[in-house]
């Protein structure tokens, strides 16, 4: 088995540049590296090598038609990997760029397909963490990064995460802290006649909409999504970021909510379940389950954004077997958390 270390980019010029001078050079051997960016760690690869594209989806267990996100350190680097730039992702790219929204154009020819999942489009984002766009410079300027967890678990938001899934399976983790974000980029397709979310995240709908007018938006970001459905974004169909309990949303008026929560738990231990209860920091006395966990204050939706993916694997840790949670319609990020916590729940939504 390859031993994995887990290296801290502690912001020492000296060390920094060194740590990714050996990076960069792990990258362009073909070589994996996970790296922190913003939204959460990604698993880098050479995005121009099929070879690497073919070991990040062994190193995750990912399915190979499930398409990677192409990252750059540079504006001039977008030109040569696609065929068009069209005037709105120029105009969305003036705004957000660097930043967590990823972009679909048509691909040029240096983008193998392995990378795109056999797909004729290709998703690039500029992250704007530093330690990212430090290390995609040192690698050659293109990097295919999906998230670092194993495919199927939740994202990783801090390197110790990454260790857990990536362990004995690539040489390097550069560990940046805990991320800000902590959600996957936002994703807008704009190599079809009009712009379509294809994933929700830190940059909502509407401050999209405010820069470029009316964006579609694809229908598995709510929708039932089966195996046999073809959503634009193909990652969408795989079931995602599941804990190993059984996760369901409760929702309808909070009293009620509280009340049936409250019940099923009871009903559980009684069953013989280790029961968990996902609230807000408004809510979280009002409970009773073997665990309470919350996932931050409704005034700070950014925090219950963050929160998320630790506590959906600390439920694992927890060996908790029924798992109830709150809906979190949340002004901004509250599309973006609802779509991540709805596919950890495999669609499971009691309505009360
Ligand atoms: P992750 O790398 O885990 O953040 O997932 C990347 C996701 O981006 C994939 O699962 C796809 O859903 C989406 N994606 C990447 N490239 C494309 C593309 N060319 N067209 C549509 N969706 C894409
Ligand atoms: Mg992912």
């Amino acid at each position: 088995m390859m031993e994995t270390r887990v290296i801290r980019a502690w912001g020492d010029e000296e060390r920094d540049r060194s740590l990714m001078e050996e990076a960069g050079r792990l990258i362009r051997e073909g070589e994996l590296v996970a790296i922190p960016t913003e939204t959460v760690y990604g698993l880098a690869g050479d995005a121009l090598n099929p070879a690497s594209a073919k070991k990040i989806y062994e190193a995750k267990g990912r399915p190979s038609d499930n398409p990677l996100i192409v990252h750059i350190a540079e504006l001039d680097s977008l030109g040569s990997i696609t065929r068009e730039i069209p005037e709105k992702a120029e105009i969305l790219i003036r705004e957000f760029w660097p930043g967590p929204l990823t972009l679909i154009f048509k691909k040029s020819s240096a983008v193998p397909r392995e990378t795109t999942g056999g797909l004729d489009t290709v998703a690039v984002r500029m992250p704007v963490n530093r330690i990212a766009a430090e290390f995609i410079r040192a690698s050659g300027g293109y990097i295919a990064a999906p998230s670092a967890n194993a495919s199927g678990r939740p994202s990783c938001t801090t390197a110790e995460h990454v260790y857990e899934d990536m362990k004995g399976k690539i040489p390097l983790i550069i560990d940046g802290g805990e991320v800000g974000i902590g959600l996957e980029s936002t994703i807008v397709d704009l190599s079809g006649d009009r712009p379509c979310l294809l994933r929700p995240g830190y940059i909502s709908l509407n401050r999209l909409m405010e820069k470029i007018g009316e964006v579609d938006t694809d229908p598995s970001i709510e929708g039932v999504m089966d195996e046999n459905a073809h959503p634009k974004a193909p990652g969408m169909k795989y079931k995602h970021y599941a804990p190993k309990g059984e996760l369901y949303i409760v929702k309808g008026d909070p009293d009620r909510v509280r009340e049936r929560i409250n019940s099923l738990c009871l009903e559980g231990t009684k069953k013989g379940l280790r029961t968990a209860v996902l609230s807000s920091d408004e809510t979280v006395n009002d409970y009773r389950a073997d665990i309470v966990r919350s996932l931050g204050s409704r005034q700070d939706e950014e925090s219950i954004a963050r929160n998320l993916f630790k506590v959906l694997r600390d439920m694992d840790d927890e060996g908790a077997d029924l798992i109830y949670t709150e809906e979190f319609n949340t002004a901004d990020m509250g599309m973006a958390i609802m779509n991540r916590l709805i596919r950890a729940a495999g669609h499971r939504i009691i309505e009360c």
